[in-house]
């Protein structure tokens, strides 16, 4: 198995799938054998013990579980992998030959708890994956990572699954792509996989989020499957049956890999797309912008206060001349660029003002 594993680690794309939780040992052996059936499925994955937000909802099986996924590998032949938070998780989870471990984002945002996953994994050889922390911050990631490589844990790779943020977004976890290709560059040996089912947290716009991470060159995805998701104790709304995650799979467009004469347009390619979904995100941001623009207006409009307030304007341009200098942009770039903006914006708060 531990061959297996290495070769399964090496594979591009590779593919992890499995339940959010193990449930009960038929719903994980039937999820084993259909998965396997896909013959699209490297490594099966099910959480053990859940992080929940709030207690009272399913916090996973437990140990008793382990077993189930023993037979499941026994069976299928797939690799397994679970989620580890704690030391006696570790030792659980290695007691019962789990082959894959990986960091939760709730545990990666807290040092302590690293710290005690990575004290557990000292003299241990297993690959252990890492997902971004809950909030937009690389440094908690790269920090994860660097205690349990110093551990001595040879095979690390990470896991992008997104971001929190307050209020109702498309998004469950904001992808914040920048912030993944960021650490990708500052890792560039490590591998990376997307996990659309936490990005998204429903399930039709996984496609289209998987999507997103092969055209930017992720090295494979971890996707939720259930053989009955609307039923499944947690995340049910993310979750997709095996068989629709085959079909998934076959829609993706995968890269090719660069041949030598098509280097350049591969590589231009990656950097075209990078620039769009920038783009996109940037987009995204303004329109937000604008909508903070309006509740101002409306504040305005509420008290009688003019729209166009000068001091107020001059401390943000000033503001964008101090930032932008450090990060490189020119001062007629940066006042053009909020000319622009603070137009829209009063157009919008004139709109506000006369309805
Ligand atoms: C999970 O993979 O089921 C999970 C709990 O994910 P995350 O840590 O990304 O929230
Ligand atoms: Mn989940």
């Amino acid at each position: 198995m531990k061959e297996l594993v290495q070769e399964k680690w090496k594979k591009r794309p590779l593919i992890i799938s499995g339940p959010c939780s193990a449930e009960t040992e038929e719903q994980v052996m039937e999820t084993a054998v259909r998965l396997n059936n896909t013959g699209k499925v490297d490594i099966m994955r099910a959480g053990i013990w859940k992080p929940r937000t709030r207690p009272g909802s399913f916090e996973g099986i437990g140990t008793k579980g382990l077993p189930w996924l023993q037979a499941a590998k026994k069976v299928t032949g797939m690799p397994v992998a679970v989620e580890v938070a704690t030391a006696k998780q570790v030792q659980d989870a290695l007691h019962f030959d789990v082959d894959v471990l990986w960091i939760g984002a709730r545990t990666t945002v807290n040092p302590f708890s690293v710290q005690e996953v990575a004290d557990a994994l000292r003299g241990v050889d297993v690959p252990v994956l890492i997902k971004n922390p809950i909030n937009p911050d690389l440094e908690l990631w790269i920090g994860a990572v660097e205690r349990v490589a110093k551990a001595g844990i040879k095979q690390i790779g990470l896991i992008h699954r997104g971001f929190s943020s307050y209020g109702n977004t498309e998004y469950r976890n904001a992808p914040m792509w920048h912030l993944a290709i960021e650490m990708k560059r500052r890792n560039p040996e490590m591998m990376m996989i997307n996990d659309p089912s936490h990005i998204c947290g429903r399930r039709d716009i996984l496609l289209d989020v998987a999507q997103k991470a092969i055209d930017l060159d992720f090295d494979g995805l971890i996707i939720e499957s259930h053989i009955d998701p609307d039923k499944a104790w947690s995340d049910a709304k993310q979750q997709v049956t095996p068989e629709r995650l085959a079909e998934m799979l076959d829609s993706i467009k995968w890269r090719k890999e660069d041949v030598a004469n098509e280097e350049y347009h591969a590589a231009l390619e990656k950097l075209r797309q990078q620039i769009n979904h920038l783009d996109d995100e940037l987009m995204q941001i303004l329109g937000q912008r604008m909508k903070v623009a309006e509740k101002i207006g409306q504040y305005k409009k509420d008290n009688n206060v003019a729209i166009l307030q000068t001091n107020r304007w001059n401390e943000i341009l000033q503001r964008a001349f101090d930032r932008g200098d450090k990060l490189g942009l020119s001062q007629e770039f940066i006042t053009k660029y909020f000319d622009a903006v603070h137009m829209e914006s009063i157009n919008h708060q004139n709109k506000i003002l006369n309805s």
